[in-house]
């Protein structure tokens, strides 16, 4: 049996879930196995159905608002030891990286994170990495029986069909004594930056907040998430949740735009994972060209407004 974690954000399956229901349905139907689905969380019983779009025919719901990695990882353990689960594979976030490394620990399975494909199990059980913030690659070969993948954003495309999934409802009762949230305060915005699939993210080429309408005037035009580079947040021009790179949010959209942004290589560890690259800078010299699929060598001024009225033309 595969199982896939499917997070749940505002009721909603979250986009780098789906990649993980994918990758688990076709790793079921080379391995001549089945594959199960579990979301804990609060969601509308219809909308998890529709992870049967991705290859899932069952879907075990955990109707709770508990959200400790600890108690998430006791019931992933046990669904996947109840359901005899070879392989468990889960999304990359915050939240899932910790649930995974518990849940290995509970099944004594083997772990991989950053993993980029779907395994290869034509000979043992081989899984493709990243490493090097997405430098490079890996191959590792699990001999363990048991494992559990951390599936890297944006690493595999999904073929949604209109399959629906049987949704089971699942209870158990985990403590919670040992921790509880008291209250939650959500960043604003349109779309979440780690799931949107266009981000248009500025850097101190921007001169100040004062010029962040451009940005945001383009981002709304394409239906974009905002980011922007350390220095930025750090300056208070913008929040520090818009702040991406090695210390910040690591995105994996279809596209970013990284405008006024040098291109530092703490900068390019947060969206290498990206499929397309596309740098505005006044600076041909500027490293973000050497990493981007495209670049204008250009003043944001200037690009920024003709960018803006060409997406809302397009639109
Ligand atoms: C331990 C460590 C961790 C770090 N983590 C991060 C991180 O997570 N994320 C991150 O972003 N940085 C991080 N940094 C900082 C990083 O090294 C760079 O200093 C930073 O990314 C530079 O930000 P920037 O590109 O906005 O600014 P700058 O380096 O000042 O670049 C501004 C760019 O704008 C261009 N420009 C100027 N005017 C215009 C214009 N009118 N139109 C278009 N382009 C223009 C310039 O040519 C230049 O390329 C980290 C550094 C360290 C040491």
């Amino acid at each position: 049996m595969i199982l896939s974690y499917i997070e749940i954000a505002d009721g909603d399956i979250k986009k780098t879930s789906l990649e993980v229901a994918q990758m688990a349905a076709e790793l079921a139907k080379k391995m001549g196995d089945s594959a199960l689905a579990i979301a804990i969380g609060k969601a509308d019983v219809t909308k998890l159905a529709l992870i049967g779009n991705y290859g899932i025919s069952t879907l075990i719901y955990v109707d709770t608002d508990v959200s400790i990695s600890k108690n998430i990882a006791t019931l992933v353990a046990n669904i996947a030891t109840k359901n005899n689960a070879s392989t468990v594979i889960f999304p990359k976030s915050i939240m899932a990286d910790a649930v995974a490394a518990s849940v290995a620990i509970k099944i004594d399975a083997a772990i991989v994170n950053n993993v980029v494909e779907i395994p290869d199990t034509a000979n043992g059980f081989s899984v493709k990495r990243s490493i090097y913030t997405g430098k490079a690659f890996a191959k590792v070969e699990i001999k363990q029986a048991k494992k559990v993948l951390v599936l890297r954003k944006n690493a595999i495309s999904t073929q949604p069909t209109s399959d629906i999934a049987s949704v089971e409802t699942y209870k158990e009762d985990i403590s919670t004594n040992h921790l509880k949230i008291t209250e939650t305060n959500k960043t604003k915005g349109d779309i979440l930056l780690t799931d949107a699939e266009i981000v248009v993210s500025g850097g101190r080429g921007l001169k100040g907040p004062e010029n962040w309408h451009l940005i945001e005037n383009l981002a709304k035009a394409l239906g974009a998430a905002t980011g922007c580079s350390k220095p930025v947040s750090d300056m208070d021009w913008r929040p520090h949740h818009e702040h991406v790179g090695q210390t910040g949010v690591k995105v994996a959209p279809n596209i970013y735009f990284a405008v006024g942004i040098s291109g530092a290589i703490q900068h390019l560890a947060g969206v290498n994972s990206s499929k397309i690259l596309v740098a505005i800078n006044t600076d041909p010299e500027a490293p973000f060209f050497k990493a981007a699929d495209y670049g204008i060598v250009g003043d944001a001024f200037d690009i920024l407004p003709k960018l803006t009225l060409a997406a809302k033309n397009y639109r």
